[in-house]
């Protein structure tokens, strides 16, 4: 459904413009199709209408991917992101905001703003690139290999270099491409990206409390007489609290996974492909003395999880 950012081609300002243009069309179809749920499916319980919802998410991303094959456009992840938060502080602002406290207001839009200050922090920042690849092609010129190798012999291989398979560029520490935050995530902006990836958990989690409470208060006015407004705002608010709902489950589940890398010193990339690191292999011969060996994992960089978690805490350098 979006697109992945490409270091070796900055986009033009109209190009830019462009993909800003379908990524808000997007948005508007994503959060409208939501929007369907609540209106045809109230009756139904909470749970199945989470279910539609999400089946309504994989359609919208998979007929949107065709179409923007088919049309040849391009949109833009990062504005994706600005564009839903966007939309879900719109809603709030419209609807929600009068039945919350003052508190929760000031908390709210306070997380919003960091929010969206965080994410065009993490647009510009640096991951601990050490060199990119400026041919179009896959191969690494010869002059980038020695450059890479020397540095390798200068920094050891604590330094992590990592080929970035989006970017086609060398990070440090480099653990995957974040399309969604439109960039690589690595050594220098590995803090960066957690903490983000917390602010937008706990937004999340604050919106659907703020809505618990909206739900229960429409409720009440809708038991003295519907009226056609609450109706639809209370659907708007419903269709928002789905959205925020299943972006927290894999939000939280992404967050889990990076504790996990962060406990046992570990990334993304070297969890995938460690096979194509010699450090994490270890030569294991098959018992009864015969030929056959097999390869097995091992981290090295494992120095326990308290040792780990100090490193990565001061990791941002
Ligand atoms: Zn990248």
């Amino acid at each position: 459904m979006v697109e992945l950012h490409d270091r070796k081609k900055p986009a033009k300002w109209p190009d830019l413009i462009g993909r800003c243009i379908v990524s808000l069309i997007l948005v508007l179809l994503t959060q409208s199709t939501q929007f369907l749920v609540p209106h045809f499916f109230s009756d139904l319980s909470f749970f199945i209408q989470l279910l539609l919802s999400a089946m309504m998410l994989l359609t919208v991303a998979s007929a949107a991917g065709w179409c923007r094959r088919l049309l040849r456009v391009r949109s833009s992840a990062p504005a994706f992101v600005f564009f839903s938060v966007l939309f879900v502080w719109l809603v709030y602002i419209a609807f929600v905001r009068q039945d919350a406290s003052l508190l929760m207001n000031l908390l709210f839009n306070g997380q919003i703003i960091l929010l969206i200050f965080g994410l065009c922090r993490m647009l510009f920042s640096d991951p601990g690139l050490v060199s990119h690849n400026p041919s179009p092609s896959d191969a690494i010129p010869q002059s980038l290999v020695l450059e890479i190798d020397t540095h390798h012999q200068d920094i050891g291989l604590g330094d992590r270099l990592r080929c970035c398979p989006i970017c086609k560029t060398y990070v440090k520490g480099f653990d995957h491409h974040c399309p969604a935050f439109g960039n690589c995530i690595g050594h220098k902006n590995y803090v960066l990206f957690m903490v983000l990836l917390f602010g937008f958990i706990w937004t999340e989690a604050t919106y659907i409390t703020c809505l618990s409470q909206y739900s229960a208060e429409s409720e009440l006015l809708d038991g003295d007489g519907a009226r056609l407004e609450v109706n639809f705002s209370r659907k708007v608010a419903r269709s928002t609290m789905l959205f925020s709902i299943l972006q927290l489950v894999w939000q939280v589940a992404f967050f889990s996974w990076h504790v996990y890398c962060i406990c046992f010193n570990i990334r993304t990339d070297e969890w995938i492909h460690w096979k194509r690191y010699p450090e994490f292999q270890i030569v294991v011969q098959s018992e009864q003395g015969q030929r056959s060996s097999e390869m097995k994992f091992r981290n090295p960089y494992d120095k326990g999880i308290l040792q780990n978690v100090k490193e990565f805490m001061v990791s941002k350098q």
